[in-house]
């Protein structure tokens, strides 16, 4: 069955929007799901109320029955825990890479993208902010990411329900040494056990190096700091952020972008938990899929290494409660598919880009869905879902796609919207032709 042509769609506005599934019900069969990264089994997987209630084996015919489950057959794919992305500023989704580089750190950066490129800026500040931040959220569930950590201000939209990833909440947060104002007092606000997280150390030069002894000093590193890039970083640092059980978020393709450096990964691999963040698209490689393989590929992270970057350890260094990152009873029923190559999981993250992810599902409900996982799915999972075309497929998503796409297009240009790079555009045509 083909999709129903678009015109025929319920539009939804960006007001009344909801998670879709009425108690977020459903039951994933027919499927192989990673237990670890280089473990997998065939077993159906059954949500109640958001959250994994069952693992393994088969499934009841009763909770399939059930008022408002929604029963899923993916048979032929791979499901993976849905993705941690450590690192984000979602309101620059839109934005290109901007810079003239290579630059000794990231104060300079700043300060010469607003001279050479205060144009783009200006046209991409045209956009209303929680569009932008919308567009954020696409981009990372396009590309598997079920919960992302956005280094701003919690907008209030960024806080809603039906928002279409999740949005860590419990946070503090600093700009960095240089731009974000008193840290030691924001840090002293935050009970302690919340994750307190800045960049530091984002540079090649002399000031990057100096940043952390200077954090030291203020008495901003402990079990619950959060740095994010660190490529100054030497042994010592290093060393340093060790006995003080600091987290490290390392964002590999922005600062090869900026600096022409990428983290050593032979230090940085003694840190308890180092994830991995794909920054916004202002200086990053397209989507977190794109800097997991960059990751491997040019920082030589082993690929089970890569796959706990993106999963446990990001949901460990923010103080995840959830079982986010991993497929367990009483977990988040967050999850997402993939064609199923018979690789492991580790190995099959590796050779993902967006264009493999065919499934998400947020709470048990699905959030993402390709044409092919679409005509699989009843009536009651398909509401809510809008398509959008991106890099040359269509998925179907729950979000105000439309509605986003032409305020986009007001501001940039019609056939002009990029996303992480990507070209994106309605999928009306696409549809009607199919
Ligand atoms: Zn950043």
């Amino acid at each position: 069955m083909s999709p129903p042509a678009f015109a025929f769609m319920g539009r939804r506005s960006m007001s009344d929007l909801n998670r879709g599934s009425k108690n977020g019900g459903a039951v994933i069969r027919g499927a192989r799901c990673a237990q670890r990264a280089g473990e997998s089994a065939w077993y159906s997987i059954q949500i109640d109320s958001g959250r994994v209630s069952r693992v393994g084996g088969k499934v009841s015919p009763s909770s399939i029955s059930q008022a408002g489950c929604v029963d899923i057959d993916l048979t032929g794919y791979l499901v993976l825990p849905g993705l941690v992305n450590a690192h984000d500023h979602l309101q620059f989704a839109l934005y290109p890479r901007l810079g003239d580089p290579p630059y000794g750190n990231y104060v300079e950066w700043g300060e010469d993208i607003h001279r050479k490129f205060a144009g783009v800026i200006a046209m991409h500040h045209g956009v209303p902010k929680d569009v932008r931040l919308w567009w954020g959220g696409i981009r990372n569930l396009l590309c598997g990411v079920t919960t992302v950590c956005h280094h701003d201000p919690l907008w209030r939209v960024l806080q809603r329900e039906d928002f279409l990833v999740r949005v860590v909440q419990q946070y503090g947060w600093g700009h960095s040494l240089a731009l974000g104002g008193d840290l030691l007092k924001a840090r002293k606000l935050m009970p302690c056990e919340t994750p307190f997280i800045m960049h530091a150390c984002e540079g090649v030069d002399a000031r990057a190096e100096r940043e952390l002894h200077e954090l030291s000093r203020l008495g901003v590193l402990d079990a619950s700091t959060v740095l994010v890039h660190g490529l100054a970083l030497d042994k010592a640092g290093i060393d340093l952020l060790q006995s003080r059980r600091v987290s490290l978020i390392v964002c590999p393709s922005s600062n090869d972008f900026l600096f022409k450096q990428l983290p050593l990964m032979n230090i940085l691999g003694g840190i308890e938990n180092l994830a991995l963040g794909n920054d916004s698209p202002l200086t990053a490689e397209g989507d977190l899929l794109d800097e997991i393989r960059f990751a491997i590929r040019r920082c030589d992270i082993h690929p089970d290494r890569a796959y706990a970057m993106v999963t446990e350890a990001p949901a460990a260094a923010l103080r995840l409660r959830e079982r986010e990152g991993t497929i367990g009873e009483a977990g988040v029923g967050d999850l997402i598919a993939v064609r199923d190559t018979g690789r492991s999981p580790a190995d099959t993250l590796e050779s993902l880009s967006m264009h493999n992810v065919e499934f998400v599902m947020i709470g048990g409900c699905v959030q993402l869905a390709s044409e092919a996982v679409w005509e699989r799915l009843a009536s009651e999972a398909r509401d809510g879902l809008e398509p959008l075309w991106i890099d040359g497929i269509v998925r179907w998503l729950r979000a105000p796609v439309e509605e986003l796409l032409s305020q986009a297009e007001t501001a940039l240009g019609v056939g002009q919207v990029r996303l992480g790079g990507r070209a994106v555009r309605s999928a009306d045509s696409h549809l009607r032709e199919a």
